[in-house]
């Protein structure tokens, strides 16, 4: 049994930062990883899926820029280099992630899949053969989740894609059949439809990103429609059947009335499942709900002291920047003596539909439910002069404001650079900035976020 100060389970967006500010801090530290140093962002997520957003978006620049007075007499899109593109930006990642890990002082990278032998210690078994036993006094869980695959009958049977192997494809599918609409199967849906895939979505809720407001869904659909993508919602698929062809026909509840469609891909995006499983828990005590995702108090604490979980593994918003923040409210609260709690803390997101989303604070349905005296400000993105000049006015901006403090309480922005729109609004918010000052800040122009003068203008008060 070797003796740590600090084990780190999985080099996620959390592990990889606070194995190396604990080992630099002075602490013995180890981080064990079964795959690959950076975890889903890196190497299944933000990174490769943005990378090929950036070559849908070519290739849809190359079909609509006509009206911009460019005629692009036919492309082609390479499938197996914009592959290579995105392989090789991970790799990059991935390596300097690595290099960074087995470069600090007091820190050791071991591959292997780690499971608790008993409340305080850990049993590797290690990738290359062999096994190690380890034991801490700090144990720091960051172990993420992977793609929930429902079920349903037939589909063990054909060749599906998850959000990961997708992104293995060399060639663009006949007909992509996506299962889910939520952020995940958008992305990839508009994405492989720019790549020239037919493409259906299927969603078994009354409406896409349906956690978001109704406007937004009904906007977004628009929008993914006018690019020939359809749209199934209220419809649950029941079962698959794959021929020796290979095509696939896909059975579908569709308001109640069966439904066949001949696909030539499934993409499952049905949501993410946390990889808790294997680690063994009842051993140590730490507790699960009954998916699986890992208790934690406001302080990312287990029910077993000195045992914490950060980013998604622990549930929550399940988002790159909320484990990269756990890592920081763990590591100030440790070693820095800082009293930090996920309480109350912004959760920022973007979704890389092109047009993105970006959503920050509560929506307006949300402030309905809690019975707020609030108004709503919303400014179409064709009323946005920088949206005009660039030939793109596809969505909206929108702020949920508090009526009696001015206050900005959330605010959703669907249109180009809508992330980074949604930002300023952020910062806003954190400032306690009020929407009547906004209207009259001196913004550049002619930028996008220089409308928010106008978006805040249409309110009254
Ligand atoms: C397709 C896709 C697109 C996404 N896009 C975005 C985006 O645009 N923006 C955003 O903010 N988020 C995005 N996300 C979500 C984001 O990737 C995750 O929220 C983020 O990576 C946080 O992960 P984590 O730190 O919890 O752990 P992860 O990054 O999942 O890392 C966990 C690590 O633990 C390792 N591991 C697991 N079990 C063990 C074990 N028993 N022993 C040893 N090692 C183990 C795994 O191999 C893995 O490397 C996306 C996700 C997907 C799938």
């Amino acid at each position: 049994m070797e003796q740590y100060d600090v084990i780190v389970i999985g080099s996620g967006q959390a592990g990889g930062p606070l194995a190396k500010k604990m080992a630099l801090a002075g602490k013995k530290t180890v981080i064990i990883e079964k795959r690959w140093p950076g975890g889903t962002c890196v190497n299944d997520g933000c990174t490769p899926t943005k990378t090929m957003v950036a070559s849908a978006k070519a290739a849809y620049m190359a079909a609509n820029s006509g009206p911009l007075g460019i005629k692009v007499k036919g492309f082609s899109v390479d499938m197996p280099k914009i592959k290579k593109r995105k392989d090789e930006i991970v790799l990059q990642s991935r390596t300097g992630n690595q290099k960074g890990l087995e470069t600090t002082k007091n820190l050791e990278l071991i591959f292997g899949e780690a499971s608790f032998t008993g409340k305080k210690t850990i049993g590797i078994k290690l990738n290359d053969g062999g096994e190690r036993q380890l034991k801490a006094n700090w144990i720091f869980i960051n172990t993420g989740a992977k793609p929930a695959i429902p079920t349903i009958e037939g589909l063990s049977d054909i060749d599906y894609l998850d959000s990961t192997t997708i992104m293995d494809l060399d060639h663009v599918p006949d007909h992509l059949l996506v299962i889910g609409g939520n952020y995940i199967g958008l992305e990839f849906g508009q994405m492989f439809r720019r790549f020239g895939s037919k493409v259906t979505i299927v969603e078994k809720s009354g409406r896409i990103i349906s956690r978001e407001d109704e406007d937004l869904s009904e906007e977004l659909t628009k929008i993914l429609e006018a690019e020939k993508i359809d749209i199934y919602t209220n419809t649950t698929t029941t079962a698959f059947k794959q021929k020796k062809d290979g095509k696939i026909t896909a059975t579908l509840n569709h308001n109640g009335k069966e439904e066949k469609i001949k696909c030539s891909h499934v993409l499952i995006a049905v949501g993410r499942t946390p990889q808790s499983r294997a680690l063994d828990l009842p051993k140590t005590g730490v507790k699960t709900d009954e998916r699986g995702f890992i208790h934690v108090d406001d302080k990312l604490e287990t029910d077993v002291k000195g045992i914490y979980a950060l980013g998604d593994v622990k549930g929550g918003p399940a988002f790159t920047h909320i484990s990269y923040n756990d890592y920081t409210i763990v590591y100030r609260n440790l070693l820095e003596k800082a009293d930090l709690s996920t309480k109350n803390r912004p959760v920022p997101y973007c979704m890389f539909t092109d047009p993105q989303l970006g959503r920050v604070g509560i929506s307006e349905a949300e402030a309905e439910k809690q019975g707020l005296n609030y108004k709503v400000a919303k400014l179409p993105m064709a009323h946005v002069a920088r949206a005009i000049e660039t030939g793109d006015t596809r969505g909206f901006m929108k702020a949920i404001v508090d009526t009696d403090t001015k206050k900005i309480l959330g605010a959703a922005v669907l249109g180009q650079e809508g992330g980074e729109i949604m930002t300023v609004l952020q910062m806003a918010m954190e400032g306690g900035i009020t929407y009547d000052r906004i209207r009259y800040c001196v913004f550049a122009h002619p930028l996008y976020s220089e409308s928010l003068n106008n978006l805040f203008l249409g309110l009254e008060g």
